[in-house]
């Protein structure tokens, strides 16, 4: 078994390469892919860059290259639904593109022809990762994660993607990486730790709980790994 594992900074999977100890890199394409060997799985890992484009780039690669079989993403998103705290877990039950609008031509927002506006994660992926929780008593959420190029800041927005989409917490990457899991059919998972609320004060909070949520969503995923060899 081969697993991808995808963050969008370095903060996201140092803590990550942290409890594997020991890997070897390999440059390919501007990034840098660390492999290693963790409970007998063969794990692949990069930090991708923020935003939708990098995203999809290191998810083709890990696929196409390096022959990963899953992929699980690790990171940190802003919150939309009230019940998440800073530090909190969600995971996606289906992500969207929030800023993908060409509703000029009637379509609605998120979505373009022979696309859909919500690609659904998976469903084993996810039951696994609720046993996980429930056996470490972690709180775990689940919901619809919206991902777009943007670093939200700003409660309008906010309540906007919240309304159009019904999110539960926004990003800049899942939902790239889960339009190529979907088109090359392979199963994944994104997981975020709550570090802002988008709101006005996002970009202070991001700073100040970039590292705590961080390794809070890496720690489940070794957890996660630990059940999937
Ligand atoms: N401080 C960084 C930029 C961070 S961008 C720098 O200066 O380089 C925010 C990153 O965290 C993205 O990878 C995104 O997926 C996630 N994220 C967390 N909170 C977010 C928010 N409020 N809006 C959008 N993305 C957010």
């Amino acid at each position: 078994m081969k697993i991808g594992i995808i963050g969008a900074m370095q903060e996201e999977i140092t803590p990550l390469l942290k409890r594997i100890g020991k890997y070897t890199e390999i440059k390919y394409a501007k990034n840098s892919y660390f492999q290693a060997e963790f409970h007998g799985i063969e794990l692949v890992i990069a930090y991708s860059k923020i935003g939708k484009v990098f995203s999809t780039l290191t998810a083709s690669i890990m696929i196409e290259k390096f022959g990963v079989e899953k992929i699980l993403f690790s990171g940190v998103a802003g919150g939309i639904n009230p019940n998440l705290q800073i530090g909190d877990l969600i995971y996606a039950t289906k992500l969207t593109q929030h800023d993908l609008d060409i509703t000029a031509f009637g379509h609605p927002f998120g979505y373009v022809p022979e696309g859909a506006v919500f690609i659904e994660t998976s469903s084993a992926l996810n039951k696994i990762a609720d046993k996980v929780a429930e056996e470490n008593g972690i709180a775990l959420g689940k919901g619809v994660i919206a991902t777009g190029d943007q670093f939200v800041a700003n409660p309008e927005r906010k309540n906007w993607i919240e309304k159009a989409f019904k999110a539960d917490a926004l990003e800049m990457e899942g939902a790239s990486v889960a339009v190529v899991c979907d088109s090359l059919e392979i199963p994944f998972f994104i997981l975020r730790a709550i570090s802002d609320s988008a709101n006005d004060t996002a970009d202070m909070d991001f700073d100040a709980f970039l590292e705590d949520s961080a390794k809070v969503s890496a720690d489940f995923i070794i957890n996660m790994l630990k059940k999937l060899n």
